[in-house]
């Protein structure tokens, strides 16, 4: 399945969480959910300037789907995030049985950039997320939001 202009409007948003993540000291990571007949249900963005790094959006929806929707909406439901699920969320994803994923920029993406700005990569690997969660659909990256995030990383993660 490609990116449709409805995938790259809900992209949107998530790059607009992921701004107002890092606005407010957080890194720049948004996501949402969206049902089968395209209802956004939840949304998040990345949390962890409290001190605990595990706060990512994509795990959050992992827990709200699990706590909130039957095993059959979770799997008919979509979630959109403005950078590829790491590890840890691809996991959650698979474990609670959540759809197709869609990502405006990859974690490989990612990796070359703090790569390029001598910036430390993270502690968990970069992996996609098919190498984690093999039976996920998956789509991205959405080449129209590149530059924004990559902006968006840079005042995060330059140093
Ligand atoms: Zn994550």
């Amino acid at each position: 399945m490609a990116i449709s202009d409805d995938d790259l409007d809900r992209l949107g948003r998530c790059v607009e969480l992921a701004r107002t993540a890092l606005d407010d000291g957080d890194e720049p990571f948004g996501s949402i959910l969206v049902d089968a007949a395209g209802q956004t249900l939840f949304e998040d963005r990345n949390r962890v300037s409290g001190g605990d790094a595990t706060q990512h959006p994509e795990f959050a929806i992992a827990r709200w789907a699990a706590a909130n929707l039957m095993p059959a909406e979770r799997a008919g439901a979509t979630v959109y995030t403005s950078g590829e699920h790491c590890p840890m969320c691809a996991a959650a994803h698979a474990w609670v049985g959540l759809g197709r994923i869609a990502y405006a920029t990859s974690s490989a993406q990612l990796t070359q950039w703090l790569a390029e700005w001598g910036a430390p990569p993270p502690p968990v690997a970069t992996l996609p997320i098919n190498a984690v969660a093999p039976g996920v659909v998956v789509d991205g990256p959405a080449p129209a939001y590149a530059d924004t995030m990559k902006s968006l990383y840079e005042t995060k993660f330059r140093a």
